[in-house]
């Protein structure tokens, strides 16, 4: 997706910097210390938790609100149990955020990055990732491996800084039928909901985007594996041609990063008819979405999804005829 957005945050409030606060220490006794000062600190962009043995991060690249809720949303029937729902689970009814997750993984000497955000924008709303990766002390130089889901700016647009490679000494990887779809004669956008006038551009933009990254470009077949079997690189058409998803495992733990097969914590779970504008090809993304999503909850998968409420770990779960996304708890330290 990459459509209208309206401003909800400051950027300042969300970054994490940690100032010491200026209250002083009372003594209170010979033997006692000064109370430890606390420490102010901004809203959390960067969560670190474990896959097996790998350090992971989920940083946000920040979010979006689509005002008018429902209008990218899909089938134009079904929006009044979409209100229902939102309605009936507290949801607020003047915008439906669009998280934006980014997954870093460490995998031996490998720093691999599960898209990359918006990059470079005007708006202060997105595009954090940069002030994620300092966070969690990891140079743009360090990331080894970019992987790529899929084209639309929220995905790919941060891969590039400046007119260069944002990670100078990233392979950058993705399925061969998303680099030949967008560089087809004419791209095939006959079964969208998007809007059409915004697609010439848009088709300049991502093939700029490829060019910009051909010197380090490595497209893969679906099921190629990487690192010894640590990411594996699967197919999940439909949301576009070349969409892909991504598996990762450490020993008995395992990872499977959903992608773009849901914009939202409720509704594509809920039912996963329910589709947005943004989908190249509705029905195939529907047809996929089921497939990953019964093979996740049958097998009780631990999942990561882009965008979901940050961080984006959870569960899929079978309820009635669709799904629950069920957020894993938080976990500080061990
Ligand atoms: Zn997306």
């Amino acid at each position: 997706m990459n459509s209208s957005s309206a401003p909800g945050f400051g950027r300042r409030a969300f970054l994490g910097g940690i100032f010491a606060a200026t209250a002083g220490g009372v003594v209170l006794g010979q033997d006692a210390k000064p109370a430890p000062k606390p420490k102010e600190h901004g809203n959390a962009i960067v969560y670190q938790f474990k896959i097996g043995e790998f350090d992971a991060w989920s940083i946000s690249d920040g979010h979006m609100l689509f005002r008018g809720p429902l209008d990218l949303m899909w089938p134009r029937e079904d929006q009044p149990q979409m209100k229902e729902w939102l309605e009936s689970h507290g949801e607020r009814m003047d915008g439906i955020p669009l998280y934006v997750n980014i997954l870093v993984v460490r995998i031996g000497k490998e720093i691999a990055l599960f898209d990359a955000g918006f990059g470079e924008r005007d708006s202060t709303n997105i595009g954090w990732l940069q002030d994620g990766l300092k966070q969690a002390g990891i140079a743009p130089e360090q990331v080894t491996a970019g992987f790529l889901s899929h084209s639309h700016a929220d995905h790919l647009a941060g891969f590039v800084a400046g007119g260069k490679p944002a990670f100078p000494n990233a392979a950058f990887y993705y399925l061969p039928e998303e680099y030949d779809f967008w560089h087809a004669k004419e791209p095939d956008f006959s079964k969208t909901k998007r809007n059409r006038a915004e697609l010439p551009g848009m088709i300049r933009e991502v093939c700029g985007q490829f060019d910009i990254l051909k010197g380090v470009s490595q497209p893969a077949k679906a099921g190629t594996q990487f690192f010894n079997g640590a990411v594996t690189i699967e197919a999940a058409p439909g949301h576009t041609a070349g969409h892909a998803i991504f598996r990762i495992k450490s020993g008995n733990e395992s990872l499977l990063h959903l992608m773009d097969l849901s914009h939202h914590h409720g509704f594509m779970f809920h039912n996963p008819n329910w589709y947005i504008a943004f989908d190249h090809d509705p029905m195939q993304s529907i047809d996929t979405r089921k497939k990953v999503f019964a093979q996740a909850a049958a097998e009780r998968t631990r999942c990561y999804g882009f965008h979901v409420p940050w961080p984006g770990i959870g569960h899929v779960l079978p309820v009635g005829e669709g799904y629950l996304w069920h957020a894993e708890r938080w976990s500080w330290g061990s």
